[in-house]
């Protein structure tokens, strides 16, 4: 096992059972699913999820408490949605003593970072019950999102179902059915800047991480990857939660996820060093430079 899929116990190919959580997920539904299962064995006691915003598919964190809370959340939105601010404010307003909380790579790094070096985050280091993480290749402002659905590909934010990325096109389905596919080489200028020296794809610091590639459709790839992860993922198998297969059985399996995480962190590492040739690194690792 190299270092780009981190360090990790068990990888399945999996997808929920449950039929409500499955009708309106991007893949597998395991971020719901798992958040459902902990919230009613009292794991946790809420979930830091991305929620409806003001605007469509404008995400906007939130602690959910209830299982319809979840429901509400699913399916991915792919601009940014500032979970871990929520993180305080979750054990210190909500006085909560077992938060979960999913995100992309880069919010794990920071929920594992406030346990570390709690600065202004007291309460939060023994809190944190389930971090779950999300593949990440890249994310996107919301006005980013409203050029590419709504300039290039030519639809309503208000008229869109699903977004998706995968097999080189970022993917928009509107409500009736259509479906218009931009090649990723069209919306690649409309990411965050931040995304392009990221060096992590699946989610290393997450208890468990998710993502639908490496998995046939409808089904994600899940990494679980600590003890907390571990001890979550298999009460909720025993309890019926999760259909699961060996992730050699699939296709096309982690060959692919290994592929993408490698490209990811080769493209980005030349964009550390090409940043660090105009100077900004450089000056920050010797002011005598
Ligand atoms: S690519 Fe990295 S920095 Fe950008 S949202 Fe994903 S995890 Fe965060």
């Amino acid at each position: 096992m190299g270092t780009e899929l981190g360090k990790y116990k068990v990888c399945v190919s999996a997808r929920s059972t449950d039929k409500e959580i499955m009708g309106k997920a991007q893949d597998g539904g395991i971020v719901t699913q798992l958040f459902a299962f902990a919230l009613e064995k009292g794991i946790i006691d809420g979930a830091i999820v991305a929620g409806p915003g003001a605007r469509p598919w404008q995400p906007r964190p939130f602690i959910a408490t209830t299982r319809e809370e979840l429901l509400s959340a699913r399916g991915t939105k792919y601009n940014i949605s500032p979970q871990v601010s929520w993180l305080k404010e979750a054990t210190r307003s909500f006085g909560m003593d077992k938060v979960g909380i999913v995100g992309t790579p880069c919010q794990m790094q920071a929920v594992r970072k406030a346990q570390l070096y709690p600065v202004g985050m007291r309460d939060v280091p023994d809190k944190v019950a389930l971090a779950v993480g999300i593949f990440c290749m890249e994310n996107f402002p919301y006005k980013s999102i409203q050029m590419i659905v709504e300039d290039h590909a030519g639809t309503k934010l208000q008229a869109t179902k699903k977004m998706e990325i995968g097999k080189g096109k970022f993917t928009v389905i509107t409500e009736r059915g259509a479906s218009v596919a931009l090649p990723l080489k069209v919306t690649h200028k409309y990411e965050q800047p931040g995304c392009h020296v990221c060096l992590d794809y699946v989610a290393n610091l997450g208890d468990i991480s998710t993502g639908s590639v490496g998995s046939p459709d409808g089904w994600s790839t899940v990494f679980i990857r600590t003890k907390k992860g571990e001890e979550t993922w298999n009460k909720a198998i025993a309890a019926g939660c999760f259909e699961t297969k060996p992730i050699e059985q699939v296709k096309p399996g982690l060959e692919l996820v290994t592929k993408l995480a490698n490209e990811k962190i080769s493209k980005n590492k030349k964009t550390v060093e090409e940043r660090a040739t105009f100077g900004v690194n450089k000056a920050l690792r010797n002011p005598y430079l």
